[in-house]
């Protein structure tokens, strides 16, 4: 069986890979020959997600799904979210993006945040969303050297380091992106009966 990832990050589809049996393969856009960046306008991640794995269903009519992620900050009302990876502009800096974190956050009281993943399916006609998350709190200093974005100024509940100081292991047995994936794959692998 094939199934289509709408994304052209290689690394997350050889992630994913190692987690499903070896007679399904997920192929990423670059793969099927689509070299278009499906232009994310939604206003929610669940939006995002949607858009991306339905574009592939039209354009290709293959069976798809797509993610979105962010980080959603309690005292910002949510903020960044969706807007995540360019916060700071359209650069998509992430040093810019943190230190815009650190000053918006300055006057606040809470550091509480979470980050947040939406997989959404498109099988057939029907689309289903999963959802991950994972609550934590900012730093307003930068620890750690592992992994991306947000990661040197997040420490997820019940740990004392960054998520980017825990690197892989720990973050992808805890994190948003890990539980969304498990329960998209749960679900996967029980309609196929695998
Ligand atoms: P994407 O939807 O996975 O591409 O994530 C969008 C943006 O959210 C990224 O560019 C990061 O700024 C932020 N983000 C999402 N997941 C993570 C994470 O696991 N660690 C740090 N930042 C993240």
């Amino acid at each position: 069986m094939k199934l289509i990832f709408a994304t052209h990050n290689q690394h997350k589809v050889e992630e994913l890979k190692k987690l499903l049996p070896s007679n399904i393969s997920i192929l990423s856009l670059t793969d099927i020959n689509c070299h278009e960046e499906i232009e994310e306008t939604g206003t929610t991640l669940e939006e995002n997600a949607k858009l991306k794995a339905n574009f592939i269903k039209y354009k290709y009519g293959l069976d798809c799904f797509a993610d979105d992620s962010g980080l959603e900050v309690d005292a910002l009302g949510g903020s960044p979210g969706v807007y995540s990876a360019r916060y700071a502009g359209d650069k998509k800096n992430n040093e810019d993006n943190i230190k815009k974190i650190w000053k918006e956050l300055s006057n606040k009281e809470s550091t509480k945040a979470q980050f947040r993943t939406v997989i959404a399916s498109s099988f057939g006609s029907k689309t289903t969303i999963y959802e991950g998350k994972v609550i934590g709190n900012l730093i307003f200093e930068k620890r750690g050297n592992h992994g991306f974005g947000y990661d040197p100024i997040f420490i997820p509940e019940g740990y004392t380091k960054t998520f980017a100081e825990l690197g892989d292991t720990v973050k992808n047995k805890i994190s948003h992106r890990a539980l969304a994936t498990q329960k998209f794959l749960t679900e996967l692998l029980t309609t196929l009966k695998l």
